[in-house]
């Protein structure tokens, strides 16, 4: 992930990206990766304007790429963050790794990656 690209996350996502998480993610993934950090922070907001919450408010600690899936580890996780962490998951086997058009996964070395039918070809997956 470029420099740029963390600062405008970490602008857009200020409670949510607040405890120094870490992020390892393919370049083809950023916008896929930005949403769902956009849409946790929006339920941390909300959480935070309760008083009596706000000791449990949602923090990223974790997004990586595993067998050619996101994955996402959020502390003090609710429902909606499951919910918004499973879609992005199951949107991350569609978008190729590389460039982020649409792609599928294929098996690459025992294990899985998802990728364009261009940058299959190209990597020789
Ligand atoms: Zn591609």
């Amino acid at each position: 992930m470029k420099a740029s690209q963390q600062a405008r996350l970490k602008l857009r996502c200020p409670i949510s990206l607040g405890r120094e998480p870490r992020i390892s993610i393919p370049e083809g993934w950023f916008e896929l990766v930005y949403e769902l950090c956009a849409q946790i922070e929006d339920v941390a907001q909300q959480v935070n304007k309760k008083p009596r919450q706000r000791m449990f408010l949602p923090r990223v600690a974790v997004i990586e790429v595993n067998h050619g899936r996101l994955h996402c580890e959020v502390i003090n996780r609710n429902k909606d963050i499951a919910h918004i962490v499973r879609k992005a998951q199951f949107r991350s086997v569609q978008r190729c790794m590389f460039c982020g058009e649409h792609g599928h996964q294929f098996r690459h070395s025992g294990g899985l990656v998802s990728c364009c039918a261009r940058h299959r070809s190209e990597h020789c997956l």
